[in-house]
């Protein structure tokens, strides 16, 4: 603990963004890491609490009061690789994670939490300045082959650590480009795509090969997915590696099939947000879906709801509208009933700042269109009441009935879980809800050699998670290719 009276002095600081008025006219980041002195001030307030609630808060477990400490003195160097212990690629947690730390924060009992996720994203920007992020290739080579398919932070952190273990890695993609949801689901204003090239260029230079626009399952299914995709089906991938991850996310997106789904102007998220990353990437995008002077309605109050918000805005929507079917949370917690777990609050993301109407207990009940393309949604308000089971039902508010215009209605409802029909290829079981069966312990699948980790195995998540999960998977991977391991879980 370097300043005892740290968190008694000094007040938690929020991290600098441009206005909204401005960001919203480019796709650039616009939150200022906090510089040397104001960090030096952030890590004295952290208490070095005996039992630190928020290292056991995070899922990747980041030994957080050391770092504090280690920038308390600036001792920068020291900090990154304390950071790095736990975490392959701060750059994108220090940026997007909703930082469960910070609500387990002891100080957050009865004060504002440190401010751990910006300590985070100063000390590993600082550390890419001075050149403290190198290759850490391996100094023996296993000979062993292991193929990750799927590059989203689960496939990247799992393919780095095996490489890193010495066995030669191939992570496959079907995209053009490699990076999960963080390359085309999330927008560039909250993390930039450079970030991810950069982590490639240190991980090609451990070992790992890079295999985008590569399809895993069927000639038909590859040909349906579009775009020219080199295929591998999952027995030519279990006959050519000793071991395979499936990290494949959880890409089946919640639909609302109510009347009007069909119309022209009815989407899902992902199709409107992968469509602008690759507008932003430099890519040609033939009839691009666009909110310009449209009535925007996006359904789902969650990130990518918010995401849709954020990017409508910068195409110039006439009007943005978002619903949400449960109830309105309340402005803060009750801490002493919610500390030190994740709290139902209410949360205004940057991009409900730049401009969005916000409603909540609200379905939507039909979409209604002219000549093929949407005019209108019909909604309601919906009361949330317990049944003679004690299980939440939703039930209509009688005469709450509107209908508003509606040019644009994208759905961000969440995700119901991964494509089965990749998880049929290699004939890997399912859990109750269609994710991969396999347990947190060995991310073995009942398929021999085959594992599985992230949103794939856990339903949709988090990037620390899927952090976490590429982590362990590996150690796993490797004690059964090694019969031990050195790699951390
Ligand atoms: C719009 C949006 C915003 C989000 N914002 C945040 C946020 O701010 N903070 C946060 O922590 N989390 C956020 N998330 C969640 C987070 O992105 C995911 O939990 C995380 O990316 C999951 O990582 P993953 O590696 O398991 O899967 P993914 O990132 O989904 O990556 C899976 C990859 O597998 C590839 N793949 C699938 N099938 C095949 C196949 N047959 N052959 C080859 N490749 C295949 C896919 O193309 C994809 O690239 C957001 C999600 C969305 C959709
Ligand atoms: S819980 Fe908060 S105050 Fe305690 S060690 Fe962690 S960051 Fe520091």
């Amino acid at each position: 603990m370097g300043k005892v009276t740290g968190f008694l002095e000094f007040e938690r600081l929020k991290e600098a963004s441009e206005a909204p008025g401005s960001r919203v006219k480019h796709w650039k980041e616009f939150v200022v890491r906090l510089d040397d002195t104001a960090a030096k001030q952030q890590g004295a307030r952290c208490m070095d609490c005996g039992i630190p609630f928020c290292s056991s808060a995070c899922p990747v477990n980041n030994i957080i009061p050391d770092w504090n400490d280690l920038v308390f003195r600036q001792n920068w160097k020291q900090a990154i690789d304390v950071l790095h212990m736990t975490n392959n690629f701060p750059e994108f947690t220090g940026r997007v994670c909703p930082a469960p730390c910070e609500a387990a924060c002891t100080l957050n009992i009865n004060n504002d939490a440190v401010g751990i996720k910006s300590i985070e994203h100063a000390i590993i920007d600082k550390a890419w300045e001075n050149g403290w992020v190198v290759p850490q290739p391996p100094k023996l080579k296993t000979g062993k082959k292991v193929a990750v398919v799927g590059s989203g932070p689960a496939g990247l952190a799992c393919a780095q650590q095996l490489a890193r273990a010495g066995h030669d890695v191939t992570l496959f993609e079907k995209n053009d480009r490699i990076g999960g949801l963080m390359r085309y689901g999330i927008p560039d204003f909250k993390l930039e795509k450079w970030l991810i090239d950069r982590r490639m260029a240190q991980m090609e230079q451990e070992g790992v090969t890079f295999a985008p626009s590569t399809f895993i399952g069927s000639q038909e299914d590859a040909a349906a997915y579009g775009g020219k995709l080199t295929c591998k089906t999952p027995d030519e991938l279990k006959a050519e590696f000793d071991a395979v991850v499936i990290s494949g996310g959880a890409e089946t997106p919640r639909d609302l099939p109510i009347e009007g789904r069909d119309l022209n102007g009815v989407h899902f998220a992902m199709d409107f947000l992968r469509q602008q990353n690759k507008a932003n990437a430099g890519d040609k995008i033939k009839g691009q879906l666009s909110a310009a002077g449209k009535h925007v309605v996006v359904i789902g109050g969650g990130d990518t709801g918010s995401d849709c918000v954020g990017t409508s805005n910068r195409h110039g929507a006439k009007s943005v509208v978002q619903f949400e079917v449960m109830p309105q949370p309340p402005e803060s917690e009750n801490k002493a009933l919610t500390w030190p777990y994740w709290p139902t609050r209410m949360r205004t993301s940057s991009s409900h700042e730049e401009g969005a109407e916000r409603d909540w207990s609200i379905t939507t009940r039909k979409f209604v269109g002219k000549d093929g393309k949407i005019t209108s949604l019909v909604g309601n308000k919906v009361e949330w009441v317990k049944d003679d089971t004690g299980q939440m039902k939703m039930v209509d508010v009688p005469g709450s009935e509107f209908e508003i215009p509606a040019d644009l209605v994208l759905f961000a409802m969440g995700f119901v879980s991964p494509v089965q029909k990749m998880l049929d290829g290699f004939g890997v079981d399912r859990d109750q809800r269609g994710n991969a069966r396999a347990n947190a312990e060995d991310y073995r699948t009942n398929v021999d050699k085959v594992f599985a980790a992230g949103d794939m195995r856990r339903g949709q998540s988090l990037i620390v998670w899927a952090i976490r999960e590429g982590r362990q998977c590996a150690a796993a991977v490797d004690t059964f290719l090694m019969g031990a391991t050195e790699l951390p879980r």
